[in-house]
């Protein structure tokens, strides 16, 4: 288990990782990321560097550079490599955003990812203990731009907006009005929609105008329920 206890930093042992966890296994995750068509250097640079091992439970380890989701307890999942570059290179798309707003932290891995490549992110969790965890994982990192609530992300978190970008790491079957609202003009939102275990599709949304969206369909995938409510 992670040592959730544990509110120092990661040391240099941890952080760096060995075996299934070394900086040549992270590498080749890059390496394979390239052929799929991520060709953002400097998003490949920052994946290289974040270590996913420290957001997966010890038991999991040696699949951390895997490129496939893994849970994360409570019936959630952090999300496959592949698809965080994905999402992560079409927000960067009109360059590095100032103020970007997550919805669905997880573990917060996305969440770092984020943090090494946006002003401040903002990011919305349903569930306490997971908002929690991930609060502390990020902390021990030393990430210190990012700001967490624990609520629901079907509002968004209005008292930040706008946003340059939205990213939403679980599937609603239609887009929320309040994350649409919260976007500012001329930013970007990704986001999976679809039913719950049916085909669900990756869209990136750009606001063009005050009043005018345009949708560009990027791929199928497979994502978690957006539930309302907290827990
Ligand atoms: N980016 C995360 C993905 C976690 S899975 C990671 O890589 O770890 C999706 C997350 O969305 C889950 O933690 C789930 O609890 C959360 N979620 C689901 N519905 C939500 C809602 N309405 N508001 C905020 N978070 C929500």
């Amino acid at each position: 288990m992670l040592d959730h206890k544990s509110t120092q930093p990661f040391t240099q042992a941890e952080y760096l990782g060995s075996g299934l966890t070394s900086q040549r296994v992270r590498d080749r995750l890059m390496s394979l990321l390239y052929q799929q068509g991520i060709k953002n250097l400097e998003l490949l640079e920052v994946m290289r560097r974040v270590p996913r091992h420290l957001f997966v439970d010890e038991a999991l380890n040696s699949h951390a550079y895997d490129n496939t989701a893994l849970p994360i307890g409570y019936g959630q999942t952090i999300s496959q490599p592949y698809v965080v570059a994905k999402m992560t290179e079409a927000l960067l798309q009109n360059g590095k955003p100032e103020k970007v707003l997550e919805i669905g932290t997880g573990c917060g891995y996305q969440t770092a990812v984020l943090a090494c490549l946006a002003k401040k992110v903002y990011t919305v969790e349903r569930l306490a203990v997971l908002s929690a965890q991930a609060h502390l994982t990020l902390q021990r990192l030393q990430i210190k731009n990012v700001a967490f609530q624990h609520g629901d992300g079907f509002a968004g978190w209005p008292e930040h907006a706008p946003y340059d970008a939205i990213i939403v790491t679980a599937a609603p079957e239609h887009t929320p009005p309040a994350l649409l609202q919260q976007l500012a003009v001329g930013g970007q939102m990704v986001i999976p929609l679809g039913k719950q275990r049916q085909n669900q599709t990756l869209y990136q949304i750009r606001r063009l105008r005050e009043d005018q969206y345009q949708p560009h369909t990027l791929e199928a995938v497979l994502f978690v329920p957006l539930q309302t409510g907290v827990a």
